[in-house]
């Protein structure tokens, strides 16, 4: 028999929607996908999520939400989704070889961190570049590391990375930061921290034998184009996300960047009963809070989308 909802993606949304339909009986199924709890799984501190006075971690609030969903009936699989199949009900979600069939679909995907594009960002991957400073901060004990990016993400990242570095340098590609005044107040008072600005990383330097290490940056001026190379141990991008909608290409209505397209004040696709919640349809607040708020609308219009159709 088909499942009643399947939800696709593990963040706040993921976890909200599952939440909410396991509590109206739908006994929600989700697959976890290739970041069980998502983004905030990658962060520390968590200060702006209410109902948490003195802030929570990331990944330890993430459990919570699992735990509470699973507690009302939510299978969670910790699986990645290969393919959906949405030309017909009941829907088909493929996971390798196995196919589920469901009357309805929750999209709560999320979005991943975007990198800059050039080569030796790849090559140097995990061996002195990285995108996650909660993650990797940790093995630049007393070293020089760089961040990359002028947002709320950038000012975050490098306030945590002083814990581990001696000194951080922040680049960014304006003179002026896009985060918030107070991200910004704590990154231009902390004297661990120095901002170079109007620059761009032009190409990280290294060694790649015996493996690969990281050795510098050579910066460009976004002014004036002049380029310097200045020794640096550790590479850290935090310039924005991407929707994670590869999945749904030519199926459902998405705009440029790849975010799904949903009708206002709601969270209903273009396709009758496939729902989306979260990152990956909102260019815009990308909070957990945010989050949470339209996978709980997802639920609800999944929910009266079945009962309507007499599931
Ligand atoms: P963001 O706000 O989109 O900022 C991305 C930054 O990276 C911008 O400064 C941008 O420069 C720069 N950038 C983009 N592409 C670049 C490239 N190719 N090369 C160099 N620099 C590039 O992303 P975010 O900081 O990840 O934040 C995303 C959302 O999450 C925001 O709404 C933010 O407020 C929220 N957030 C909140 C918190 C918090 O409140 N605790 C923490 C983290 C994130 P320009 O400024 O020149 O465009």
């Amino acid at each position: 028999m088909a499942h009643k909802v399947i939800i696709v993606g593990s963040g706040p949304a993921g976890y909200t929607a599952a939440l909410y339909t396991a509590r109206a009986d739908l006994e929600p199924l989700v697959f976890a996908g290739p970041e069980p709890g998502g983004q905030l799984t990658i962060t520390t501190d968590v200060e702006n999520y209410p109902g948490f006075p003195d802030g929570i971690m990331g990944p330890e609030m993430m459990e919570l939400f699992r735990k509470q969903c699973e507690r009302f009936g939510t299978t969670v699989k910790n699986e990645v989704v290969t393919e959906v199949d949405l030309s017909q009900r009941p829907y088909k979600v493929m996971v390798g070889e196995d196919v589920y069939e469901t009357e309805s679909v929750i999209i709560a995907t999320g979005a991943s961190a975007k990198w800059i594009g050039i080569e030796s960002e790849q090559t140097f991957g995990g061996y002195g570049v990285s995108a996650c400073a909660t993650c990797d901060g940790f093995f630049f004990r007393g070293k020089e590391v760089i961040i990359v990016g002028g947002g709320d993400t950038a000012m975050e990242e490098a306030n945590y990375l002083t814990r581990h570095a001696s000194k951080v340098y922040v680049v960014h590609r304006r003179d002026e930061f896009r985060a918030s005044k107070i991200m910004q107040e704590r990154v231009l008072n902390n004297e661990k921290i120095e901002v170079i600005w109007n620059s761009q990383v032009d190409e990280i330097l290294g060694e790649t034998d015996p493996v690969p290490k990281v050795t510098g940056v050579r910066l460009k001026s976004t002014v004036d184009g002049s380029t310097k190379e200045m020794p640096i141990d550790g590479v850290f991008v935090a310039i924005g996300h991407k929707p994670n909608s590869d999945l749904f290409k030519g199926v459902l209505d998405m705009d440029d960047v790849g975010y799904l397209k949903i009708k206002p004040f709601s969270s209903e696709t273009d396709l009758p009963g496939v729902f989306a919640c979260g990152d990956v349809a909102d260019n815009k607040y990308r909070q957990a809070v945010t989050a949470a708020g339209s996978g709980c609308m997802a639920a609800i219009d999944a929910e009266r989308f079945l009962e309507e159709q007499g599931v």
